[in-house]
């Protein structure tokens, strides 16, 4: 049984204030294998200070200063890459290769916005005006459990680049990867105070980040129902919000695609991290007339996912992270069947033999049409529905037919089509015919799945603010901008 009890403020690792011990199991055999001390409303306020006053210097280092840190932040997490998938596996209950994949883009993440910063422009002109792009405060990251590092990682990243300071209040239930991640943070040598991580409740530690009038700006991962609260708070102290919320994201088969590439593909896409994403496929939507091919290949695709021991190479599928989350799962795939939708397969309960982790089986409905839950509502697991359309149109509003908008898969063999109906989709993503990463490409959402875009251009400049100089006396270069 390991101990966290210490976060970690202006350089040091502290003792919190708050006293509320959390216990935390191995998602895959509910053994215990942590004891938490949780920070509180104090400890937050203790960390936005040391943001704060760390802010006045670090806002004025030089782009090559903040390229310097970039590397060694880089280098500080490669150096534990071992320790933190071994932590990630245990805590979380990741799939090894999903969980290589996160901790790699963790590290790489601070090279991405390194390199950015090599070509970015602080300083641009518009006519007579020099526009300079300042950062805009303290900011406040709010991460959610489902891939802890690479979250941090990636908001953190930016947040240095733009030559803000932060404070990061990470799920309680990732704690452990916290703290080792929070060794390599330290490791890298930045300045005390420009990296705060107080790990503690959202209701208490979230919503005192939320208030503050000390943080310019929160970058959120999480729920749509955590977002609006966020949202609302945000707005007495105009904070700037960045919101990366929920998704049910849309995958059209066309009349004319390949379903035998198609098919297993969209298993994949909606199993992806044990179902545990927020761009995962979750709703297949499908020709009526290929309807039962569909099925036949959705079946197969899905009993072919190995659900099990995360460590295992082979496993698809791990535990769900917690009770509660299992629980969600279980009371979905039970919906989906009170609803009348057709289960093809798995279904409620543990798969057999995996009787002691968080384990679900992964499932499949058909007949599944947009009035039910189960087409509508975000599951966060291995839960796919199939929905089939007559014509193309209809099957475009059948897409759009959501609150969320976060991303959308289309395939098709004629790649012309594909592009004019992934035209029409309400996503901030769209893949065709595959999955992709690209990590310099905006991340976001259209309508109820956030606000801003992260990754790239488009994330660094949501940590800048535009101020428009005139009278300056400097030579200005006019074609620019
Ligand atoms: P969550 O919204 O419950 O929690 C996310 C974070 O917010 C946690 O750190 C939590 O402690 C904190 N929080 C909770 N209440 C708060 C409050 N009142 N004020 C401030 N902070 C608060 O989400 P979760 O269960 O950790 O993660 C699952 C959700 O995250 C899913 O809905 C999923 O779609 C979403 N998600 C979105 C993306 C994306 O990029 N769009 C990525 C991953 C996960």
């Amino acid at each position: 049984m390991k101990t966290v009890d210490h976060i970690y403020i202006n350089g040091s690792f502290i003792k919190p204030h708050g006293k509320e011990v959390l216990e935390l199991v191995n998602p895959s055999t509910r053994a215990a294998i942590a004891r938490v001390t949780l920070a509180d409303e104090q400890d937050a306020q203790a960390a936005i200070a040391a943001a704060k006053a760390a802010y006045q210097s670090f806002s004025r280092t030089s782009k090559e200063q903040r390229m310097a840190y970039l590397q060694r932040l880089h280098d500080a997490v490669a150096a534990r890459s071992e320790e933190l998938l071994e932590v990630m596996i245990e805590e979380y209950g990741g799939p090894l290769r999903i969980s290589k994949a996160s901790t790699q883009r963790a590290a790489d993440s601070f090279l991405q916005a390194r390199e950015l910063l090599k070509t970015f422009e602080f300083v641009q002109h518009v006519g007579i005006s020099k526009v300079v792009l300042e950062p805009l405060g303290v900011v406040g990251l709010i991460t959610p459990w489902n891939a802890n590092y690479s979250f941090i990682c990636s908001k953190l990243a930016m947040a240095v680049a733009a030559g803000s300071t932060a404070v990061i209040k990470p799920s309680e239930l990732s704690a452990l990867q916290t703290q080792l991640l929070t060794e390599c943070l330290h490791a890298a040598g930045l300045p005390p105070g420009v990296i705060n991580i107080v790990t503690g409740r959202g209701a208490t530690v979230g919503a005192e980040m939320t208030r503050h009038p000390d943080i310019a700006k929160i970058s959120f991962t999480g729920s749509t129902l955590v977002g609006k609260t966020i949202a609302r708070g945000a707005v007495d102290t105009m904070k700037r919000v960045t919101l990366e919320l929920g998704g049910k994201s849309p995958n059209l088969i066309l009349d004319d695609a390949d379903l035998a590439t198609a098919i297993p593909l969209a298993v994949a896409a909606a199993t992806v991290n044990s179902g545990q994403a927020c761009m995962a496929g979750t709703r297949l939507i499908v020709p009526e007339s290929r309807l039962d091919e569909v099925k036949r290949l959705a079946t197969d695709a899905m009993q072919a996912l190995r659900v099990g021991n995360p460590r295992d190479s082979a496993t698809a599928i791990g535990p769900m992270v917690t009770q509660t989350q299992y629980d969600r799962v279980q009371g979905y795939i039970r919906l989906g069947i009170e609803e009348g939708a057709e289960l093809l397969s798995g279904g409620p309960g543990h798969p057999a033999g995996l009787e002691d982790g968080y384990f679900v089986k992964p499932t499949v409905f058909a007949n599944v049409t947009m009035d039910m839950r189960i087409a509508k509502e975000e599951i966060f697991g291995p839960v796919l529905v199939i929905l089939s359309y007559k014509t193309e149109d209809e099957a475009i509003e059948m897409a759009n037919d959501t609150i969320y908008g976060l991303h959308a898969f289309v395939s098709s063999s004629d790649l012309g089509r594909a592009n004019r109906v992934a035209a029409q989709i309400v996503a901030g993503r769209v893949f065709i015919n595959g999955m992709y990463d690209e990590p310099r490409a905006p991340f976001g959402g259209f309508k109820q799945s956030g606000i801003g875009r992260e990754f790239g251009r488009y994330g660094l400049e949501a940590y800048l603010e535009p101020k428009a100089v005139m009278g300056h006396g400097e030579t200005s270069n006019e074609n620019t901008q």
